[in-house]
């Protein structure tokens, strides 16, 4: 007999893609004539190529593997030297962070799943309402939580509410947490947090002895100035936070795959003797053993995101993605609904017309507009009366999605 990990079983059975799936496949059967119509606003995927900086470095990298004298087998875990010192370069100048201190991977997807295997038992998980679902899973997988109630929260979770109160940025709790995940600028709500929001955030981890576990996987969109990029502009992370970082969204990278972790070396967790263990000693361990280093072609591909070039390309696939955020913005806007994000992120959070929950918007933008949307309920209960709208699309597509949204609640 093998017995299974029947926390899985404690998992709300992936049902928001899904269920969009299921919906949008209904609907097309049942009006073929205007399935063609149908324009995706819903999964957080890029839509544009990869940069040509990206492409020529990959293709070199390529030919590369394919001379012997060139050629590379394994390489490094930890990634090779020359993107781990690029990244520092060209993200955390100044920040005191090292090139060892950086670990690349295939994707933060996994990453941020991962980091659970350098924790143990009993810690206190704290988790935004709404959230990016994958933070919520891993946990539950990990054993980390009880069983979920009829609205999905899960018991054992604290869970942090986000709501148009609280410009979507949770509050330090009032309780003791131990791990606490942010995310910023945030999937789902495009929130970011500013400087001094930040500095609540680490002074509370280091007053509480807590480790905050910051997703920056949409850092490149950030448009004001004033918005810290990374964790480690705020004094006193080095010792509380370790970051996420992930090249699928700024370089375009989601079915090419790279990323990386930041974690200082000054970072601690506590062993059951009391001692103090380096975080960085233990994802050393772990990532060394169970990767074997993202491929090489991909990591010369990603470090050509920071070459003059490549940084030029980069910007102006920002700049696309923000332009159609700002169109979908006074669309929304001009509907006499409440709008958020969309600023200095790739995700445009809309409230609901009076009356309608997340699904019944989800189902009215289906049928009346053939735009799909993602349901914020989906993200947490808090979510609830809202609802996403990416940015990631042709400009075209975004055009006629803004003159269907401007015919249909009016
Ligand atoms: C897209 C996304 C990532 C990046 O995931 P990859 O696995 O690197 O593609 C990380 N965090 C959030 C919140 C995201 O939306």
């Amino acid at each position: 007999m093998a017995a299974i990990n029947s926390n899985f079983l404690k998992l709300k059975a992936g049902y928001l893609f899904p269920e969009i799936a299921r919906r949008v496949k209904a609907y097309s059967e049942a009006n073929p004539a205007m399935a063609p119509r149908i324009i995706r606003c819903g999964i957080g995927d890029v839509t544009e190529p990869l940069p040509p900086a990206v492409v020529n470095a990959m293709h070199e990298g390529v030919e590369e593997m394919a001379n012997r004298e060139t050629f590379k087998g394994y390489g490094p875990e930890q990634g090779y030297e020359f993107l781990r010192q690029a990244i520092v370069d060209h993200q955390f100048a100044g920040l005191g962070i090292s090139a060892d201190e950086i670990f690349v991977s295939d994707g933060s997807k996994c990453d941020t799943g991962n980091i659970l295997d350098i924790f143990g038992k009993g810690n206190v998980i704290a988790i935004t309402d709404p959230v990016y679902p994958v933070y919520v899973d891993t946990n539950v997988m990990a054993g980390n939580t009880g069983a979920a109630d009829d609205k999905g929260a899960y018991a054992g979770l604290l869970y942090l509410p986000c709501n148009a109160e609280n410009g979507f940025v949770a509050a330090v709790p009032e309780t003791k947490a131990d791990l606490i995940y942010l995310c910023f600028p945030n999937n789902p709500t495009g929130a970011v947090a500013t400087r001094a929001q930040l500095e609540a955030w680490v002074r509370y981890a280091r007053e509480t002895d807590a480790i905050i576990l910051f997703d920056a996987a949409y850092e490149a969109f950030i448009q004001d100035p004033a918005i810290p990029h990374s964790i480690f502009e705020i004094e006193g992370a080095r010792d509380c936070a370790i970051e996420f970082r992930s090249f699928s969204k700024n370089g375009g990278f989601t079915g090419v795959r790279c990323a990386y972790v930041v974690i200082p070396k000054t970072v601690t967790g506590q062993a059951e003797d009391g001692s103090r263990v380096p975080l960085h000693q233990l994802w050393s361990r772990r990532h060394s053993t169970k990767f074997n280093g993202a491929s090489y072609p991909v990591q010369k591909a990603a470090a050509a995101v920071f070459s003059e070039q490549g940084k030029q390309e980069v910007a102006a696939l920002i700049g696309h993605y923000m332009g159609n955020a700002t169109l979908l913005r006074e669309a929304c806007t001009e509907l006499g609904l409440p709008v958020f994000g969309g600023e200095n992120a790739p995700y445009v959070w809309v409230g609901c017309p009076a009356g309608l929950s997340s699904w019944d918007m989800f189902d009215k933008m289906l049928n009346e507009a053939q735009v799909v949307i993602t349901p914020g309920s989906g993200f947490g209960s808090a979510g609830e009366g809202y609802f996403r709208i990416s940015a990631f699309n042709s400009r075209e597509n975004v055009r006629e999605v803004c003159r269907r949204l401007k015919a249909l609640v009016a």
